[in-house]
Formats: structure tokens, sequence, C-alpha cells
């Protein structure tokens, strides 16, 4: 695949204990240039939250600066599951949207609440999809101003990921879309190939991480047990035409972070599976 390869951005000086206060304007620039360094082509700003207005037009022209395509940004606001939380989830993530906007990206990441409320149960179910539905509606007009998608990430099982898809294409905003978290995937017993084929033309990118089937290590693809030719051939399938998007982990449990060797990683191994070659 010629897809740009994209990877998140990763807190450039050691363990980030406190996002607030340690992941400043001058930090996520630092994170913005070792990623272009490593060779990627495309970012994910994994704590937008914490900025304001203006760094976030800073980090638009940043990202220019380095030659860097802002492709997404994840929202740490979810979509909940009854409508009661619908119009107040919505204002935030209206928010969210606005931080967006003002940092040039294409996809707005979401996670979705899911687990109180039965999908079995037909009553439970109808007042699930009425809290998506809600929120959906009361966010999705307002990022389409803004040419900006809004991407669920699939955080749990088959059941669930079919019932989102279900209520997304009932509703036909044509800006609602779904972002594949492979580690996810595997957590909750899917393929990760079969994840993207259910997403289908509404994948609208990617969360590239890796684990053993055990813990959401976010590893980068190769480094543990997902048949990563198979992944790239869905993507391939349902005719993706993103960015092809690496999610790794800021916060290792079991050593010190190292942005500079870690997003070089990545950006390798992913290179590998998604060019079918080594890079140069
Ligand atoms: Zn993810």
């Amino acid at each position: 695949m010629d897809n740009p390869l994209g990877c998140n951005t990763l807190y450039p000086g050691g363990r980030l204990m406190d996002v607030r206060h340690q992941f400043t304007l001058a930090a996520h620039k630092r994170s913005l240039q070792i990623l272009k360094e490593a060779g990627f082509e495309a970012c994910e700003f994994s704590h937008f939250d914490v900025l304001v207005p203006q760094e976030c037009r800073a980090l638009r022209e940043a990202c220019e600066e380095f030659g860097l395509i802002p492709w997404s940004a994840h929202s740490w606001v979810t979509l909940p599951e009854t409508p009661e939380e619908a119009d107040k989830h919505a204002r935030e993530l209206r928010e969210s949207v606005d931080a967006a906007s003002d940092l040039g990206v294409k996809v707005v990441v979401v996670h979705a609440a899911s687990g109180r409320l039965d999908l079995n149960d037909p009553e439970q179910r109808r007042v699930r999809s009425i809290g998506l539905e809600t929120s959906l509606l009361g966010v999705a007009p307002h990022a389409i101003a803004y040419d900006i998608k809004l991407g669920i990430e699939n955080c749990a099982d088959r059941a669930n990921l079919e019932f989102m898809v279900e209520v997304v294409r009932g509703l036909d905003l044509p800006n609602v879309g779904f972002v594949v978290d492979t580690g996810h995937a595997v957590l909750h017993g899917m393929d990760p190939a079969e994840t993207i084929r259910i997403m289908g033309d509404r994948l609208c990118s990617t969360h590239l991480q890796d684990n053993f089937g055990h813990v959401d290590d976010h590893l980068p693809p190769g480094r543990g047990n997902i048949d990563w030719s198979s992944v790239i051939a869905a993507l391939e399938d349902v005719g993706y035409e993103g960015v092809l998007m690496v999610e790794i982990s800021d916060c290792p449990p079991n050593r010190a972070p190292d942005a500079i060797a870690d997003t070089r990683e990545a950006f390798e191994d992913l290179f590998h599976f998604a060019r079918g070659r080594l890079p140069e």
C-alpha cells in the first residue's frame, strides 16, 4: 500500500506523569520533529485536549513547516450509552471538534461507551441506539462544517461493533465512520482483518498496534502476534485511502520511554508491512 504513514505524538521528555503540565506546546513541536525525522508523513494528536486554541493553531503551522499531514486528533470525550448523557457529551465533543479544526486535522477519533446496557435486551438496545444517535446528531453536523470526520474506534466485542455500524448506517451522516484499532480487536476476540471488513467503506482511520492477546500493549506492528499481511490485505479490500496510523504507547510499563527510538522502530516496522520491503 502506498498510503501515507503516520504515528501518534509521543511525549519527548521521558515518562509522562501529568499531561497538562508536561505535554506543552514546545513538547508537542518536538514530538512532531521526532516523527518527521523518523520518516513519518502524518500525525495523530493524542493529547490535544490540554492545548488552547492558539497552541493548536501553532501546531498546525508546525506541521506545515515539517511537511507533516495533521491527520487525526484523539478526543477523550466518549459517545455515551444513554440519551440522558447525550447532550452534555455532544457539547463537549463539539469543543473537541473546534480544537481539532484549529489543528487542521481530517478525523476526530472517539470512543463509545459500552457495558452498562445489554444489547440482547430489546429495550436496552433501543435506549442505547437513541443515546448513540442523539450524540452523533449533536456533533456530526458541527464537524462537517470543518470538513472533519468522526471516527468511532472499536473498544469492545463484535456485537458492539455490529450494533454501532447498524446505527451509523441508519443515520446516513456522511462524516461519521470508524477507526480500526487492531490491538483492541484482538483483545475483544476479533480478527483485526474481519474488524476492518465489518467497518467496510465507513473506515476513516486506523490505529495500528500490536499485542500478544492479553494486554493492550500498543506495540509497533510486528512486535506482537497480529498477522499484519492479513490486515494490509483487508485495508486494500475495503479500498482504504487514508493514513496508515500507528498508535504506540507513551508509557511502556516495564521500561523507560524513549520517544526517538520508539518512533523510529514504529516507522521501520510499519513501512515493512505497508510497502512490503524494508526502508532504505
Ligand atoms: Zn486506539
